[in-house]
């Protein structure tokens, strides 16, 4: 790491009495139209105008919406803004990739990833400030965790990066796919996660197919089901190993929703939804996950998986080569090591890809990814409240 040169201190909001303006981007369509009817005493149309303003076009300022009346902008301006994170860090990679540090409010800052790839272009995008799940081989966890993202925090980071981009929707758009791979555990920051997906679906926000976005859990099972009522996004989960007592020691969360609990609740997303397959991610460490019986075990797992699924591709496997960053004490799996586990799974019939590294050059790989975290001392209540509400949402 290190390549974010200067961790900057960011400073507190000048004023805590300032009265607070909604920031628009907090919201969906759902709420956009609410907020007009009813705060504003709007047509919902004009929600849909400004929203394509803002998502379409890029435009943050009330005063550029020259499709609005002059009463209707002034409103917008006295209530409301249109504020996306701040860029601080600009950084691109020499294949491609693009990253950067975005400063959200209350002095936090993350990072975002643009990875282009043959014909497609992936946002990794951040849920939260930190994570509390404690993951042992992922760099984020290392930092705590701080606070959940705001929806607007979070579609920011789409925004910055479609802007930069000039992304425009149901063009030749170079953003096609977002995958919520950054920091944080998106399904304990549940609602805001969904928001800001809607945003990234609706035709009036970024307009992504629904199987192009991509939320990522270490397997927070009532979650799981939560997200099955609530949007149709390609799920992938962080499986890394196939036995319990190999993943509890990678994944802490694993002792409250070991495999077999994890992986029903897979088989009920493929049924529930119109995504019809998972991809488990798998972390290659040498030595801890990568023997050749490693990958039988989990060969044994996927299998067991599609035939439950009545479907030979429902499960994909992603192996991702380790990530090292300082301090840790794992170390990627040697090339050999990685063809070979890759070569058990497809012999057994598993539909297998190596996700190879980008941006080295930037430190923009899984698990690298950092942000700021400037205040972490209450992090563990928090974190544990976060988790509580999230297994009550099981009942
Ligand atoms: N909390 C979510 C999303 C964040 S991690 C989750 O657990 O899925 C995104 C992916 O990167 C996960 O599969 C995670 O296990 C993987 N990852 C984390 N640290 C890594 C590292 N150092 N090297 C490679 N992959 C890593």
């Amino acid at each position: 790491m290190g390549t974010i040169d200067a961790p900057v201190a960011i400073a507190p909001p000048a004023s805590p009495v300032a009265p607070a303006r909604v920031n628009l981007l907090d919201l969906d369509r759902e709420g956009m139209e609410h907020f007009f009817e009813h705060e504003l005493g709007e047509k919902r149309f004009r929600a849909h105008q400004v929203m394509k303003w803002i998502y379409h076009r890029h435009v943050t300022d009330f005063g550029g919406m020259t499709d609005l009346g002059k009463a209707l902008r002034g409103k917008l301006e006295a209530r409301c803004e249109a504020r996306p994170p701040k860029v601080m860090f600009d950084k691109p990679s020499t294949d491609g990739t693009h990253k950067w540090l975005l400063g959200m409010d209350a002095g936090n800052a993350v990072e975002t990833v643009f990875i282009p790839d043959k014909g497609r272009g992936t946002l990794c995008v951040s849920s939260q400030v930190g994570c509390g799940l404690n993951c042992q081989f992922c760099s984020t966890a290392t930092q705590g965790f701080n606070r959940n993202l705001t929806a607007a925090e979070i579609i920011g980071q789409v925004f910055v990066a479609a802007r930069h981009l000039g992304n425009v929707p149901h063009k030749d758009r170079k953003l096609t796919n977002v995958v919520m791979m950054g920091m944080g555990e998106p399904l304990l920051n549940f609602e805001n996660v969904v928001t800001a997906m809607n945003l990234m679906r609706d035709d009036l926000g970024f307009g992504l197919a629904s199987k192009r976005v991509t939320l990522s859990t270490a397997g927070l099972v009532p979650m799981i089901d939560q997200l099955a009522s609530r949007a149709d996004v390609a799920l992938a989960v962080s499986l890394h190993a196939a036995n319990d007592e190999l993943r509890t020691q990678l994944v802490p969360l694993n002792k409250k929703y070991p495999i077999a609990e994890l992986m029903a609740a897979c088989l009920r997303y493929v049924r529930a939804t119109k995504i019809d397959s998972i991809t488990f991610e798998y972390t290659l460490m040498q030595g801890v996950n990568d023997q050749p019986g490693h990958a039988r075990e989990l060969a044994a797992l996927m299998r067991q998986f599609c035939r439950q699924a009545q479907d030979n591709h429902a499960a994909k496997v992603n192996l991702i080569p380790f990530n090292p960053f300082p301090g840790t004490r794992f170390a990627r799996s040697d090339e050999a090591a990685i063809r070979g586990f890759q070569k058990t799974l497809l012999d057994a019939g598993v539909l297998t890809m190596v996700r190879r590294t980008r941006g080295d050059d930037i430190d923009a790989a899984c698990g690298q990814l950092k942000g700021q975290v400037v205040d972490k001392t209450r992090r563990q209540a928090a974190f544990r409240k976060t988790l509580d509400g999230a297994s009550g949402a099981a009942a």
